[in-house]
């Protein structure tokens, strides 16, 4: 049974990385940052004022989420209803951090998310007791610190924002660069105000993706993982 934690920066590769290392390791993957999509999606879907923290938090207490756990295809249910897709629409993605910095959603989520890694380390989990790769901004550090193994994903923030813009515009050309920044910078700077995801804490290994490809940076991972528990990939 291991539990691997990634957190850093957005577009510094920790969700499809952790997801490709989870399927390597036959692990359960677990999205936080999707957890706080989806609050921010059964907020706005109720009509709920985002700015008002106390009504946003009673939301979020009752949301009938269920996070599908496959790295080979997560999925997020909102009240049975699939929203994977939904959950990722600039609309939520700009609106996202005003739901994440309401400090009782984060004590809730980070309830659920510690409920979810204790379940994937006994029988009753997807992963049958394997474990779980879970990754998100304060994952290494406040949600699971005594994770197996903690990464902290960093890139530059010229890497970050050209593979943000890819994936968004599928383009990296000044202005659609220049467009994905607001999710990039703003985003993290608005994040950084409640965890910290930006410098490694003591016992958090560090993997500087900047100049290497997604298989290497997979391969990186893998590889710290097998440094500390002797867990290697198939
Ligand atoms: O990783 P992703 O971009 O999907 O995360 C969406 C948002 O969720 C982040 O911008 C941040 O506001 C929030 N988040 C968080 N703590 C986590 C994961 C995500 O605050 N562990």
């Amino acid at each position: 049974m291991v539990v691997i934690a990634v957190d850093g920066p957005s577009g510094s590769g920790k969700s499809s990385v952790s997801k490709a290392v989870a399927r390597r390791l036959g692990l359960a993957f677990l999205d936080t940052g999707a957890m706080y999509r989806a609050a921010t999606l059964w907020c706005t879907r109720r009509g709920v004022d985002l700015a008002d923290a106390d009504a946003v938090s009673r939301a979020v207490r009752v949301m009938p989420l269920v996070m599908g756990l496959d790295p080979q295809a997560p999925t997020v249910h909102l009240d049975g209803q699939d929203v994977s897709a939904a959950i990722r629409t600039t609309e939520v993605s700009t609106q996202v951090s005003k739901v994440a910095t309401n400090l009782d959603v984060r004590a809730e989520l980070r309830r659920l998310q510690r409920e979810v890694i204790e379940t994937e380390t006994t029988d009753a989990g997807w992963s049958g007791g394997a474990g779980v790769v879970a990754e998100g901004r304060d994952i290494t550090t406040v949600v699971a610190p005594d994770a197996d193994v903690r990464v902290l994903l960093t890139a530059s923030e010229e890497a970050r924002l050209r593979r943000r813009s890819l994936e968004v515009h599928g383009a990296a050309d000044a202005a659609a660069v220049a467009a994905t920044r607001d999710q990039v910078v703003r985003r993290d700077r608005d994040d950084a105000t409640v965890s910290q995801f930006e410098v490694a804490a003591d016992g958090v290994v560090t993997v500087d993706s900047s100049d290497l490809d997604f298989d290497q940076t997979v391969d990186a991972v893998l590889g710290v993982v097998a440094q500390v528990t002797g867990t290697v990939a198939r």
